[in-house]
This record gives C-alpha cells, sequence and structure tokens, in this order.
C-alpha cells in the first residue's frame, strides 16, 4: 500500500494490482465517458482519495459541474451547491473537501463553521460571485432604501453577509413574493445575475432591481443555439437553466434549476433531451439514466474544471486550502441562508415558463 505522507508523490501514481482491486467496482459508474487505458492513470488518485478520506474522517462534496471520475468514484455527496452544504452539515466528518468552487466552500464553512472545509485549487472562482461585493451591495441599500435584498447563492461570505435572504434557482421565484409580503412591498432586489433576475420577472408580478452580472457559462447559450439543436435532432427535448438568457429558456420545454433538470429527466425518460448547462452536468445525468440519448452542446465551466483528482489528493494529504471566513461575516452569511432553508416552500421547485415579460425595473453596475 502506498504511503500516504508527505513523501507521497501525486504526479506519479502507478495502478497496481492493490489499486486495481480498490477500484474495480468503480469503472462501471463511469466506464461510459472514461476509456480503460485512461481509467488506468485515474484509478491510482481514486483508490488514495478514498483510503485518505477514511483515515482522516473527511468527506467529498462533488458539485453536478465535476467530471464524472470525481463525481461518481471520490464523491460522497452529489448535488447543486446548497444541498451539497446542507448534507455537509449533517456529517460528523472532521474535513470537508469541496469539489465545487470558492464561494460554495464558502456556504459550507458557513454553515459547518466547526469542520475544516478544503478547496482543492483557490483559483477555482465564479464569475457571477466576482461580479458583486459588499460594498455593493451596501451602495445599493442606500440607493434603495426599504427595499429586501435577496442573493443567490453563487456571492461570496462578505455579500451574503449583507443579504435579507440568499435564493438558489430552485427557489427564486417562491423567496422573492415571501420576502415581499414579509416587508410589505411591491419591489425586491434580486442580485447578482442579470438573467437569473430577468426570468423570475417573467414569473412574478413584483418588480424587482437586478445586477449587472451574468454566468459565464450560461450566458454564451442563444435561441438560435436551441434551434439548430432541434433543427439537428428531431423530437429532442430541450432543458434550460435560469441562469441562460430570457430567449433561450423561451425556447426550451423546461427551465428550471440543475436538480430541477435532473429531476425531470429521471421522471420522465425522456428518449432524447439536452440539457443547456454546464457540460458535465450531462454527463453526471447520462449515469443514472441509461435509457436516455443525451445531446451535448459543450460548455465547460472553466474554473469548476480546475478541481482534479491530484487537487484533491493533495488538498486531502496536505490539508489544503482551507477556507476561512471571518466569524462576524460567517453569522450574518448564516442568517441569510439559514433563513432561505427555513423557508416553507409550498410550490416546491421554482420553474420558469416565461408567463409574463423578463422585464427588469433597472440593472444596477458599480459606478
Ligand atoms: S458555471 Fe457559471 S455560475 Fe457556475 S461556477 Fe461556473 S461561472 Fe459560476
Amino acid at each position: 500500500m502506498p504511503a500516504f505522507g508527505n513523501e507521497i508523490n501525486v504526479a506519479h501514481l502507478p495502478y497496481t494490482a492493490e489499486v486495481k482491486a480498490k477500484t474495480d467496482h468503480l469503472y462501471p459508474l463511469v466506464k461510459a465517458f472514461i476509456p480503460e487505458l485512461e481509467w488506468e492513470l485515474q484509478a491510482p488518485y481514486i483508490a488514495a482519495i478514498n483510503d485518505l478520506k477514511a483515515t482522516k474522517n473527511a468527506v467529498i462534496l462533488a458539485h453536478n459541474y465535476m467530471t464524472p471520475e470525481i463525481f461518481a468514484c471520490v464523491g460522497d455527496y452529489q448535488g447543486d451547491s446548497l444541498m451539497l452544504a446542507k448534507e455537509a452539515a449533517k456529517t460528523d466528518a472532521d474535513i470537508i473537501v469541496q469539489a465545487g468552487v470558492h464561494f460554495m466552500a464558502e456556504t459550507s464553512k458557513i454553515l459547518s463553521p466547526e469542520k475544516i472545509v478544503l478547496i482543492p485549487d483557490l483559483r477555482a472562482g465564479c464569475s457571477l460571485a466576482a461580479s458583486i461585493s459588499g460594498a455593493d451591495v451596501r451602495l445599493l441599500r442606500e440607493k434603495y432604501p426599504g427595499i429586501p435584498v435577496v442573493t443567490y447563492v453563487n456571492t461570496t461570505a462578505d455579500v451574503k453577509a449583507e443579504t435579507d435572504i440568499c435564493c438558489t434557482s430552485s427557489n427564486a421565484v417562491e423567496v422573492v413574493e415571501s420576502i415581499a409580503e414579509e416587508f410589505g412591498v411591491d419591489t425586491v432586489m434580486l442580485l447578482p445575475d442579470q438573467y437569473l433576475a430577468k426570468n423570475v420577472a417573467a414569473m412574478t408580478d413584483i418588480k424587482i432591481i437586478t445586477w449587472a452580472g451574468s454566468c459565464e457559462v450560461h450566458e454564451q447559450f442563444s435561441a438560435d443555439d436551441i434551434r439548430e439543436i432541434r433543427a439537428g435532432n428531431p423530437g429532442v427535448v430541450v432543458l434550460a437553466h435560469p441562469e441562460c438568457p430570457p430567449d433561450v429558456l423561451s425556447e426550451a420545454d423546461y427551465a428550471g434549476s440543475t436538480s430541477g433538470m435532473s429531476n425531470y429527466v429521471k421522471d420522465n425518460q425522456p428518449n432524447n433531451v439536452v440539457l443547456i448547462t454546464e457540460c458535465s452536468m450531462s454527463d453526471n445525468v447520462a449515469l443514472e439514466n441509461p435509457n436516455v440519448n443525451f445531446v451535448r452542446p459543450c460548455n465547460l465551466c472553466p474554473h469548476m474544471k480546475r478541481i482534479t483528482l491530484k487537487g484533491i489528493l493533495n488538498a486531502l494529504q496536505n490539508i489544503e486550502h482551507e477556507v476561512v471566513v471571518d466569524p462576524d461575516i460567517a453569522k450574518k452569511a448564516r442568517r441569510a441562508v439559514q433563513r432561505m432553508i427555513d423557508l416553507p416552500m409550498k410550490k416546491g421547485q421554482s420553474t420558469y415558463s416565461h408567463i409574463g415579460k423578463p422585464e427588469v425595473m433597472a440593472i444596477e453596475a458599480r459606478g
């Protein structure tokens, strides 16, 4: 058995009989995506990571946008960022490794302040989270006094700390309506994703002020892309994420969050489907739906793809890079996240069928 002390060389782990014995049961999970020769390069890292998790009482949170060998072979919990953070808070693990991006690791730390939270690559950021700061939110509050602030979970702890309540794409409509009712107002700030805000605006009578942020992956999709996909794949069912522009959603058969799309495929088993979202999501949903054919338009998130097996092994072996959140900020941010978790969801998942016009009252930007 390889020694997992500082002497381990994560750059060169051999595919031994012991590694084979430890990983053979995992290969069928990812065989459709990973050729055998490539598997022999990956399996040693998978074996080493799974051994280290047990030794160090660690869990790995694998976001849906991770590549299949991470998602299926080393992830202990799989899902969207909030679901992962909630699951992590319930475990008795000492260490959480976030196979995702930095704001997700912060959310895990906010909900599990007593645990060590590691991110395998500090460069794993997010265009949405980087678009706005806590200072920006404070300025918006001065400009729009009395208007409640809802922020998407794809934000830094600093921004969450300035927020009345967080939301995800699966509950944004309900969160906006409930906070408006609580404050007795007809206008809400929904930050920082302008496309999510427009897609929510189409589903509610509440007026929305938003921010000029966007997801660099989802904003690349266009309505023309969808029409081309339909022309090339007659009968294909199109599912789109609400971080896409509104004209993309209006071309889709269903629009909903990461978990909404995953559930749609599981429940409806379409013959042919395309997920208008990050590329690895299709691979990971396909793992659980072998009878469904997936058309794959490939937009990769460069931040998510910074997370690799080698990086995860290094994080576990050397306990790096630890994600720390200032306790005062964490306390305020936790209140905004917890408020969302505690909100009773009357309608279940938000879906975005564009009942009204996707128009917002204002799109603010840094001055
Ligand atoms: S896919 Fe978009 S929202 Fe998700 S981490 Fe990447 S840039 Fe951020």
